[in-house]
């Protein structure tokens, strides 16, 4: 499978195109959940409060007849599309955002094990890999595999 066709997340399957959020914002059943669920979250909060802006119409239409639309929370955002429907960069740097702090928690640590602050570093990145569990930006067996790798110098220094 391509970077393409897998989720913009993780790089797993994602879910069938007419269940996506986005046709195009590829996510696999987790992420995707997870996405919904920060929409559906923040929906009641101002625009401004807001990671997703909703499609405003500006009163003019292409030669197709398909409404341009303006971003209500960043004007920077066009495209033609549904009135009142999701702006998809908005969706989709919230995606990156998810992405970028996944690859943050699963990252290798750049403490020496020799460091007498390496097991300090273990402690803070345990407590962050719970949180990201419980946030679903990373699987048990994912949090379980480093904290395993992380663990692994101490065990040898101990012998
Ligand atoms: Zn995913
Ligand atoms: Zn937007």
């Amino acid at each position: 499978m391509s970077v393409y066709d897998t989720c913009r997340v993780c790089g797993r399957e994602p879910v069938r195109w007419d269940l996506r959020l986005f046709e195009d914002v590829l996510l696999c059943p987790v992420h995707e959940a997870l996405t919904r669920d920060a929409v559906q979250e923040t929906s009641s909060r101002p625009s401004w409060e807001s990671p997703f802006g909703v499609w405003l119409a500006i009163g003019s239409y292409d030669s197709d007849g398909r409404e341009f639309v303006v971003c209500s929370r960043d004007r920077g955002h066009s495209s033609t599309h549904d009135v009142g429907t999701l702006c998809r960069w908005c969706v989709t740097s919230y995606v990156e955002m998810v992405r970028y702090s996944r690859e943050e928690v699963l990252a290798r640590c750049e403490t020496d094990p020799e460091d007498v602050r390496y097991r300090d570093e273990i402690r803070r990145r345990q407590t962050q890999l719970l949180r990201a569990v419980e946030i679903r930006l990373v699987t048990k067996d994912e949090a379980l595999q480093v904290l395993e790798r992380l663990a692994r110098p101490l065990r040898g220094a101990s012998v």
